[in-house]
């Protein structure tokens, strides 16, 4: 089995944080430039639910009433703009449309606009650090397409990015394999179990309890939700503090492992140190693999063959 990511990952992306002004107010952010050379592993859709909805910019900003977006697709929950106008109707086409664009693109992960009514998914307001009524009415549909969801808002964070790309390489990876026998999700699990702790102890340790507890011959309907359990897991966000912790401790160990040193690295402990660590972090994985040393941290890699 070869832990190699030979196609780039196709990511959809909210458009107002791929460069285009189509937020409400006619910002927006280029947080994939953020990303640098890496930016160019990845093949990007954006889309923005709401131009898609025909509603223009800029547009009176709009909050969902009666419930959440999941509501909102059971009928209960209705957009309303800040004029009191029912947009909903609109907002449901707009969506249905970026959700068509997206998979037509067969996109593998998105990367969304955390406090929109339309893309957030963990809240819906930026205001006095409310939750508002999560998931937004297209972070809805997100959800239920098991996207692998990032923050776009954490492509910012050098250590966030650390933490998010290595989990979404592993989840592509794994979403992509067709697999037939115990041997293969053994020898899977040998490489994801680390990833898979780091993530959640508990559930990773249930993941490989059912693992050895299946019989010899498995069906495919254990293959398929034994991969779900993982997929579910390695997709779910992390704090940043175990992120930290997580990145120091591979630091130590392959420094320890490799005798790495960089005259240049700074303490990651300080702002400007942050970078510096994630690079220097990124130099011993490159030199770990290129080494034949399986780097637990990331056990998948993208590497087209033209590399
Ligand atoms: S958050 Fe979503 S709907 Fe709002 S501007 Fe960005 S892409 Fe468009």
């Amino acid at each position: 089995m070869e832990y190699i990511l030979k196609e780039k990952i196709r990511m959809g992306i909210s458009a107002c944080n791929f460069g285009a002004k189509v937020r409400w107010n006619h910002i927006g952010w280029d947080r994939v430039s953020l990303l640098e050379r890496q930016q160019l592993d990845y093949s990007w859709t954006p889309v923005c639910p709401e131009v898609n909805s025909g509603l223009g910019v800029p547009r009176p900003p709009m909050k969902l009433v009666s419930g959440n977006g999941d509501d909102f697709w059971a009928g209960k929950a209705r957009m309303k703009n800040k004029k009191g106008r029912d947009v909903s109707d609109a907002v449901k086409n707009g969506a249905i449309v970026s959700l068509d664009i997206l998979k037509r693109a067969d996109v593998e992960a998105y990367a969304f606009m955390e406090g929109s009514p339309s893309c957030g998914v963990y809240r819906t307001t930026l205001k006095n650090k409310r939750l508002g009524k999560p998931p937004g009415v297209f972070g809805s549909l997100a959800l239920k397409e098991e996207f692998f969801l990032i923050s776009a808002i954490d492509l910012e964070s050098p250590w966030k990015w650390w933490d998010w790309s290595r989990r979404l390489h592993a989840f592509v990876w794994l979403k992509r394999q067709d697999i037939k026998t115990k041997k293969e999700l053994y020898d899977i699990w040998h490489i994801f179990k680390f990833i898979c702790q780091e993530v959640d102890v508990a559930a990773a340790n249930a993941i490989g309890q059912k693992l050895a507890n299946a019989p010899k011959k498995i069906n495919a309907d254990f293959i398929s939700s034994w991969k779900a359990d993982v997929l579910q897991l390695i997709r779910r966000p992390s704090k940043l503090n175990r992120i930290y912790s997580i990145m120091i401790k591979h630091y130590a160990h392959y420094r320890k492992q490799f005798g790495l040193k960089s005259k240049e690295i700074q303490p990651p402990d300080v702002a400007s140190g942050k970078r510096n660590f994630v690079e220097e972090l990124g130099k011993m994985e490159r030199r770990a693999i290129d080494e034949g040393y399986h780097f637990a941290g990331r056990p998948i890699i993208y590497k087209p063959d033209t590399r």
